[in-house]
């Protein structure tokens, strides 16, 4: 990593420049809730002057310029000797501006999901190769808890990375393509000032969070309450919408669709992508449905997210961004449903006996 600061003229002149030779998207405000709160949305950027750097979060992740609602895998043509498949992997160049750390550490995880197993995806690699990434540090919302997940700041998987030090931003360069580009613009090494400044931002981050969640051995307590009452109390509330994974960051689960034109010359398999919570998520050939009970469907999104990668790879994926509970029109949010299930283990050691003495 090389550290340069940059006065926050000349970074909008270098962001301008950028944006206007490259497909490039940032944060706009797309419109305004029943509360009076901007919503924002990453959306097209010709200019530096479209960009709301000054912007909250946008509801939607960045993660659909890496996993779009619709993708088409391969296309088939039927003629009379046989047929014939087409697969393309093609990606457009594409410059990100302005995402947070979370959003940077859930494409880190995508990575590790789609890039890292056995069978790495080259759909998404096209993608996250042809991305120029630069992320934009800020004071967390009263309801964000990637703290409590540790992903409040980041180190890898973007180009760039900017920290708000007043008249300056203190650049944290990843990328030889970041370095090289910045060469055309007035930089300097940062000076102790500068590193005092930028202890004293994070500091401010540190300490601006008021939503907290305890995590701590989350994964053993998911296992121990696989049958709490806690699911099916969340359960009846869910409304099957989908909508939670769809603006989460680190959600890829996907279904597989394969059409035919009506004229049976060519086809299409398309990945479209999918949540666990809709009715049909676990429907097998047969039509018998393994998770038919909300509850259990809900309780499936939670393992995903806090339990199996916390086994398996030492981590849980969701990112603290609070996206899912803003999203979810029946008032279902992270928070809530992990202290419930706390409160449930806490109450339930209510009634044991305490450990023998030791002697
Ligand atoms: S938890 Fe909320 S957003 Fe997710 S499927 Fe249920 S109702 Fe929809
Ligand atoms: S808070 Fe919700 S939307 Fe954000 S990463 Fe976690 S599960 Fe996904």
């Amino acid at each position: 990593m090389i550290y340069k600061v940059i006065s926050k003229k000349e970074f909008r002149r270098f962001v301008d420049l950028l944006v206007k030779s490259n497909s490039s998207f940032g944060p706009q405000q797309v419109d305004t809730d029943s509360r009076g709160n901007p919503v924002y949305q990453f959306k097209p950027v010709q200019t530096v002057d479209e960009i709301a750097f000054d912007y909250t979060a946008t509801a939607s992740s960045a993660k659909h310029f890496f996993l779009p609602f619709r993708e088409e895998l391969s296309s088939f043509t039927f003629h009379k000797d046989g047929w014939e498949q087409k697969i393309s992997y093609d990606a457009e160049p594409v410059v990100l501006v302005g995402l947070r750390a979370c959003d940077i550490s859930a494409l880190n995880i995508l990575d590790d999901v789609l890039l890292n197993g056995h069978f790495p995806s080259p759909y998404y690699l096209a993608k996250r190769k042809n991305s120029f990434v630069i992320g934009m540090d800020h004071l967390p919302l009263p309801d964000c808890f990637c703290k409590s997940m540790s992903h409040h700041t980041v180190t890898t998987g973007f180009n760039l990375f900017c920290s708000d030090i007043g008249d300056n931003y203190y650049l944290s360069i990843n990328s030889s393509k970041a370095f090289n580009f910045l060469k055309e613009f007035e930089t300097r090494d940062p000076l102790y000032e500068d590193n005092c400044l930028l202890v004293e931002r994070r500091k401010l981050i540190q300490h601006g969070f008021t939503t907290e969640i305890d995590v701590t051995a989350l994964p053993s307590i998911l296992d121990i309450e696989f049958d709490s009452p806690v699911w099916e109390k969340w359960g009846q509330k869910c409304l099957n919408c989908g909508t939670c994974a769809m603006v989460c960051p680190s959600c890829y689960c996907y279904s597989l669709t394969e059409s035919f034109e009506t004229n049976l010359k060519g086809a299409k398999r398309e990945k479209r992508l999918y949540s666990c919570n809709l009715v049909d998520f676990a429907v097998v050939a047969g039509g018998h449905n393994f998770r038919p009970k909300n509850g259990d469907r809900l309780k499936y999104r939670y393992y995903h997210q806090h339990r199996g990668f916390a086994e398996n790879d030492n981590q849980q994926i969701c990112v603290g961004c609070n996206r899912c509970g803003r999203a979810c029109l029946a008032g279902i949010n992270p928070k809530d449903v992990i202290n419930d299930l706390r409160m449930e283990k806490e109450s339930c050691l209510t009634c044991v006996s305490s450990s023998p003495a030791r002697t």
